[in-house]
C-alpha cells in the first residue's frame, strides 16, 4: 500500500522547552489505514499530530504527506488540504451560528463553487449523522453532536487523511461513543486514512494498528490484540488496558488458559461462554 504520511527520523523541540518532546521518531502511515496513536498525557501525541499537517515543522528529520515535504512553504496549502484535523474542544472549532453554515465555512474559504458547497455540506452532515440538525444552532447541541459537526466541517474540505487529536477528551461517555462510532463508520464507508490520537485504550479497539508513544518515542506498534496483550508493559507506561483484556488477564493469572486479544465485549463474552461450555462437557 502507498504511504500517505511518512515521518522520518523526526525530532521536535518547542522553542522554550528544555529538551526534545519527540525523539528520532520514524513512522509510515499507509493509505486507507486506521491507526490509533496511544499514550498518556504529555507523551508527545499531539505534537506528532500537528507535524502531520504542517502546524509544526520538525526540528530534525522530515515529514512528507503524499510525497510533499511539509517544511517547504509551497507545500503548505496542498498538505493542509490533504490532512484534515479535528481537535479536542468542539467549541473552539465551531465558527457559525447555524450548523450548515459552519460546515460550509472552510469550503467557502477555499473558493468552492456554491452548488458544490451545498452538495459537500449535505454529504458531510449525512456522513456524521447530523443532517437533520442542519438548521440548528451549534451551541445548543451536545458535546458529541458538536464534535460530529466539527468532523463534518473537516470532511467538507474533502481531505484524504483525517487526523483526530483526542476528539473525545472533553465529552461524556455517550458523546465519546457517538464520536467513535462516527469515525469507525466513516472509515468503513469511505476507506479514508484515519489517525486517531487518544489516551483511552478502549478507543483503539476498532483500529487496525496501535502505536504506543511514551516520552517522545514510539515504544509499541502492532494490531490492537497484539499490543493489548502486553498488559504489564502497558501498565508500566501508565496506561490502563481495556476492561475486556483486564478480565481475561486476571482469569489467566488465576490459571485459566485464555487468549488476551478478545477485545470487544462480544469477543470477550464468547471466550467466557466457551469456559462454561467446556466445563459442562
Ligand atoms: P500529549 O498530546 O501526549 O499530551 P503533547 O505533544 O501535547 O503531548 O506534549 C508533549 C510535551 O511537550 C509535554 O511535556 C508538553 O508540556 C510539551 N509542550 C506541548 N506544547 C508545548 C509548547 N507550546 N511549548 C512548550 N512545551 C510544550
Amino acid at each position: 500500500m502507498d504511504t500517505v504520511i511518512s515521518i522520518e527520523n523526526v525530532s521536535y523541540h518547542y522553542p522554550d522547552a528544555a529538551e526534545n518532546v519527540l525523539k528520532n521518531v520514524s513512522l509510515a502511515i499507509p493509505a486507507g489505514s486506521f491507526t490509533a496513536i496511544l499514550g498518556h498525557n504529555g507523551s508527545g501525541k499531539s505534537t506528532l499530530a500537528k507535524l502531520c499537517n504542517a502546524i509544526l515543522i520538525p526540528t530534525e528529520g522530515r515529514v512528507t504527506v503524499n510525497g510533499l515535504d511539509t517544511s517547504l512553504e509551497d507545500n503548505l496549502i496542498p498538505v493542509r488540504r490533504t490532512v484534515g484535523m479535528v481537535f479536542q474542544n468542539p467549541d473552539n472549532q465551531i465558527v457559525a451560528s447555524v450548523v450548515e453554515d459552519d460546515v460550509a465555512f472552510a469550503p467557502e474559504n477555499l473558493g468552492v463553487e456554491s452548488a458544490e458547497i451545498r452538495r459537500r455540506v449535505d454529504d458531510a452532515l449525512r456522513r456524521v449523522g447530523m443532517y437533520e440538525f442542519r438548521l440548528h444552532a451549534p451551541h445548543l447541541l451536545s458535546g458529541g453532536q458538536k464534535q460530529r459537526i466539527a468532523i463534518a466541517g473537516v470532511l467538507a474540505m474533502q481531505p484524504k487523511i483525517l487526523v483526530l487529536d483526542e476528539p473525545t477528551a472533553m465529552l461524556d461517555p455517550l458523546g465519546r461513543k457517538e464520536v467513535l462510532s462516527t469515525v469507525e463508520e466513516l472509515r468503513a464507508e469511505t476507506g479514508m486514512t484515519v489517525l486517531l490520537i487518544t489516551h483511552h485504550m478502549d478507543e483503539c479497539i476498532g483500529a487496525d494498528r496501535v502505536i504506543v508513544v511514551s516520552d517522545g518515542q514510539l515504544v509499541m506498534d502492532g494490531a490492537p490484540g497484539e499490543v493489548f496483550s502486553r498488559v504489564e508493559e502497558l501498565r508500566a507506561l501508565g496506561l490502563d488496558v481495556p476492561d475486556t483484556t483486564e478480565t481475561l488477564y486476571e482469569l489467566r493469572k488465576a490459571g485459566l488458559d485464555l487468549p488476551l486479544d478478545a477485545l470487544t465485549i462480544d469477543a470477550c463474552a464468547d471466550v467466557l461462554a466457551g469456559l462454561f461450555t467446556k466445563s459442562a462437557e
